[in-house]
């Protein structure tokens, strides 16, 4: 578990907050930013996204690769203004060879209209390109990547930032707002901030889709699903985007 998650609930596809953190818990986050693996990774220099993900198509620098299916590398334009970064491919981008497919994919791509938001200007990708999983008879359950593998991983991402350059980064959930700004930002109390790390673009910290899914039935997921919109509804401004 990375240190800035100990003592927090796992959820089963990436991104999960604590139930103590609901808005009325939130506290602004005042610890100094740090750039995290993502941004501070020694990573290739491809002169392609194309070219990249044919490279990392081999990688072996962490274990996740012998389970998965295949890598799922991000997509989206080479000129995108701002990348959505989640935590991991779940069991439907690993069969699809997408990210954001599945389940928290389509809550992303309502939110995102809502926002209004057009997702094929966005480059949307993970902090980890191989599915981790357990097996449970036919079903494979979401097992969150640990820190070594996160680091491992940011060799791509940082690889993927250095192509496209963006104005903004968004972090989705915990894993994200590690493999960009280290463990010293806790994602619900720095939800909604821009964040200017030392090095890379400016990073909005925010839950990933997932919460949303797994926050269902409770009495407070319109309040949090409102302000998911309203976090993503800022990357118009924050990228210079229509
Ligand atoms: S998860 Fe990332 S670092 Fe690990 S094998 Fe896959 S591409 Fe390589």
């Amino acid at each position: 578990m990375m240190p800035s998650e100990q003592g927090k609930a796992r959820g089963r596809s990436g991104g999960m907050e604590p139930d103590s953190t609901r808005p009325s818990a939130r506290k602004p986050q005042r610890r100094r930013p740090t750039a995290g693996p993502a941004l501070t990774s020694d990573h290739p220099h491809a002169r392609s996204l194309a070219a990249l993900e044919e490279e990392a198509s081999g990688c072996e620098r962490c274990d996740l690769y012998r389970n998965a299916n295949r890598l799922v590398f991000g997509e989206g334009p080479k000129d995108a203004r701002v990348v959505l970064v989640g935590e991991q491919p779940g069991d439907r981008e690993d069969l699809a060879g997408r990210p954001f497919v599945g389940p928290a994919g389509r809550v992303l791509d309502e939110c995102l209209t809502e926002a209004g938001i057009d997702r094929n200007i966005c480059y949307v990708t993970n902090a980890v390109k191989h599915f981790k999983f357990t097996e449970r008879g036919k079903r494979r359950l979401h097992s969150r990547p640990n820190a070594g593998e996160v680091r491992a991983c940011a060799w791509w991402l940082a690889a993927e930032l250095d192509v496209l350059r963006p104005r903004l980064v968004i972090a989705l959930g915990a894993t994200a707002v590690y493999a960009l700004l280290g463990n010293r930002i806790k994602v619900m109390a720095a939800r909604g901030q821009v964040i200017a790390p030392p090095s890379g673009p400016p990073v909005l910290v925010t839950i990933h889709p997932s919460y949303l899914l797994r926050a269902r039935g409770h009495a407070d997921v319109a309040a949090e699903r409102g302000a998911f919109v309203e976090d993503l509804r800022r990357i118009s401004a924050l990228t210079g985007n229509p």
